[in-house]
């Protein structure tokens, strides 16, 4: 896993390499974070010319400084528009995946949102800009740990963090006006949609080696579901 994420972003890079004018900086940097010319540059080549046109969105892929979620020997390649590999053979979602997946949950600022699969902490960074509270679980002790350190220095203090089963979801918190599924099960767990809020929208990839991108609403009788995109996502493990 570690393997092929490593070739492919050296495939990737040595194409964006062949492909990159040289950029010549007529003005010194806004500000004393060295990769933030880099996220503009990944907000609007990856994000915004595919589409993705919510401001709130655009604004937090804009300020999360995503190379504080790499592993330092993928740093540099934070802003390109690839996964990343993270501890534990998992992956941090593509920018665009993560801007897309915000974007479909709508949210206006006073939500509670639940995050199943915290990995590196980026994703639910980026809730915490959009939401209320942010509620985030993770199978592996050892991810939950690292994003809770990275969280806790840049100052997010209404993200809530455990270690468990996400199939579960996290009945005293419930309900939830946005769940988020960073994994991918092989069906929609029936807890998840029980802790939705009447209203509220949940967006999660489903399948195996094939897997859409779902986009699932509640409803007084029941929910629907749009089909959105077919994506890859790491599998939604059962507990051990
Ligand atoms: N949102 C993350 C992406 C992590 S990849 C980010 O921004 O970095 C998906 C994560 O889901 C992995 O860390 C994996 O360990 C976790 N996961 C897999 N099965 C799970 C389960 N049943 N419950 C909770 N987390 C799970």
């Amino acid at each position: 896993m570690k393997k092929r994420g490593a070739m492919m972003l050296m495939w990737i890079s040595l194409l964006l390499g062949c492909s990159r004018s040289p950029i010549i900086q007529s003005s010194p940097p806004q500000s004393d974070d060295p990769y933030a010319q880099a996220r503009s540059r990944m907000v609007e080549t990856q994000i915004r010319a595919r589409g993705i046109r919510d401001p709130r969105v655009l604004k937090a892929m804009e300020k999360v400084p995503r190379h504080r979620f790499a592993l330092p020997e993928y740093r540099d390649h934070a802003y390109e528009d690839t996964p990343l590999p993270i501890r534990a053979g998992q992956t941090m979602s593509q920018p665009y995946i993560v801007a897309l997946m915000t974007e479909l949950l709508q949210l206006r600022g006073d939500e509670k949102v639940l995050e199943v699969g915290t990995g590196s902490g980026y994703h639910a960074a980026i809730l915490a800009e959009l939401a209320r509270e942010v509620y985030t679980i993770e199978i592996e002790p050892v991810l939950s740990e690292g994003a809770r350190r990275v969280l806790q220095e840049l100052g997010y203090q209404n993200i809530h963090f455990r270690v468990g089963d996400g199939y579960q979801g996290w009945p005293e918190a419930a309900p939830f006006e946005a769940i988020v599924v960073t994994a991918a099960p092989r069906e929609i767990p029936p807890k998840l949609v029980e802790q939705l809020k009447e209203g509220g929208r949940m967006v999660i990839p489903v399948g195996t080696w094939r897997q859409e991108l779902l986009l699932v609403t509640k409803t007084k009788n029941g929910i629907t579901t749009r089909t959105i995109a077919p994506v890859r996502f790491v599998p939604m493990r059962r507990p051990d």
